[in-house]
């Protein structure tokens, strides 16, 4: 769980890594560790763990080339990976990492209550969540619509913020012969608390490593 930023920096982060901390230790069904240390992502580092998880990043963190190919490897190669609100704002800069975290940031219109519609129930990241649920959150639009390359699982109901078109909040998507997800939520410390946010990251967690 990498929490660097090269940009803005939540202030929810060290909520975010306690919360993630606490649900590994209370779920037991996966370990979480946490760095600030982008020069800590090596091929070497990263062949002990199952998923990378931008949590939070930001701005154009320094990888070398080799890290670079390393992390595209990582997940192309058969491994996970997780980005969570602002992995979307991150590594603009690196056409791979647009790829595979699926969609770059474009700006966040509205910061309210909302309604967000769940288009697939199936995955694990999203089931028990009904068909819809509302949240207070700073939601993102993107600079294009990722709809036509990723599998959508979340969309905010435009309607609900008094706007209309099509946008998706959380997707999966295949990378190789691995796994890719993102969720737009995660701007507050409160959605980090909240059960619903909760839920998804763990079955996320267990969708994009695999099991
Ligand atoms: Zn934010």
């Amino acid at each position: 769980m990498l929490t660097a930023t090269r940009g803005f920096r939540h202030d929810s982060i060290p909520v975010a890594k306690e919360v993630m901390t606490g649900l590994a230790a209370s779920r037991g069904t996966f370990t979480v560790t946490t760095t600030e240390d982008v020069s800590s992502i090596t091929a070497g580092m990263l062949s002990s763990f199952d998923v990378i998880f931008f949590a939070l990043t930001t701005g154009e963190l320094e990888f070398s080339a080799v890290q670079k190919t390393a992390i595209v490897e990582f997940v192309s190669q058969g491994k996970g990976f997780l980005g969570v609100h602002s992995a979307t704002d991150t590594l603009y800069e690196w056409p791979d990492y647009g790829r595979l975290v699926g969609a770059y940031f474009k700006e966040h219109p509205w910061t309210q209550s909302a309604t967000v519609i769940v288009e697939d129930p199936a995955n694990p990241s999203t089931s028990g969540l009904g068909d819809r649920f509302s949240i207070t959150e700073e939601f993102y639009t993107f600079r294009d619509n990722p709809r036509p390359r990723v599998h959508v699982l979340l969309r905010l109901d435009a309607q609900s913020v008094g706007a209309s078109g099509d946008y998706p909040l959380a997707w999966t998507q295949s990378f190789g012969s691995g796994r890719s997800y993102y969720n737009a939520l995660g701007h507050f410390e409160e959605t980090w608390r909240d059960a619903r946010f909760q839920r998804q990251l763990v079955g996320a967690i267990q969708w994009a490593a695999g099991r």
